[in-house]
């Protein structure tokens, strides 16, 4: 089982079909056989699918002898089980949250991987997150205050200012108003599906 298969992202959406978060497949088969969640799935051409756990299974059984391209699998004691893309939540309803989480995942998001002073783009790995103004200077760990910077300009810059250290930010960070993990269905084939379900026109 591929360990970065489990850790690629499922939209979640809430019972009227309004896309409220993005969680990771392994929670997704949680919620899943948990009976909290159904999978949506989209086929060219026809009306979306929906399934619970049961049917799922039966279906992945089904769709694992003939694997189409797009289609991907997680091998289990049992079965080779088909990775949703699209979650509906059945059971319990939170209300959406209106706030995106703080975190590197979402803000390397939000920053497209780009280094927000030299413009370059890199693997998380060779990433950091930068406080503009540095704490030393009263600024605070948030969404309007760090950015995504790559290892070489994190140095650089040191414990200065943008304008101490002479450099310039490509734009102004902010508080994105949609989760920009959900925005990887413009660029990733693997969530295309997705994009029934999204607000348009939320880039900034
Ligand atoms: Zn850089």
């Amino acid at each position: 089982m591929s360990e970065s298969l489990l850790d690629t992202n499922v939209l979640v959406l809430n019972r009227f079909f309004m896309a409220v978060r993005v969680i990771d497949v392994r929670r997704a088969f949680t919620l899943l056989c948990r009976d909290c969640a159904e999978v949506i799935e989209m086929e060219e051409g026809a009306p979306f699918q929906s399934y619970d756990f049961e049917s799922w299974c039966e279906l992945s059984e089904l769709t694992a002898m003939d694997k189409q391209p797009g289609e991907e699998y997680v091998r289990t004691v049992r079965l080779e089980l088909r990775v949703p893309r699209i979650l509906r939540l059945t059971r319990f309803e939170k209300m959406p949250s209106q706030t995106v989480r703080f975190n590197r995942k979402n803000l390397f998001a939000r920053d497209e991987n780009t280094c927000q002073y030299c413009g370059k783009r890199s693997s998380s790995a060779q990433l950091s997150m930068d406080h503009v103004i540095p704490r030393a200077q009263g600024g605070r760990t948030s969404w309007e205050n760090i950015v995504c910077c790559c290892l070489r300009c994190n140095g650089r810059k040191g414990g200065r200012t943008p304008k101490e250290a002479q450099m310039k930010l490509l734009r102004q960070p902010a508080k994105p108003r949609v989760n920009p993990l959900m925005e990887q269905s413009i660029e990733d084939p693997r969530y295309t599906s997705w994009r029934t379900f999204l607000p348009t026109g939320n880039k900034n």
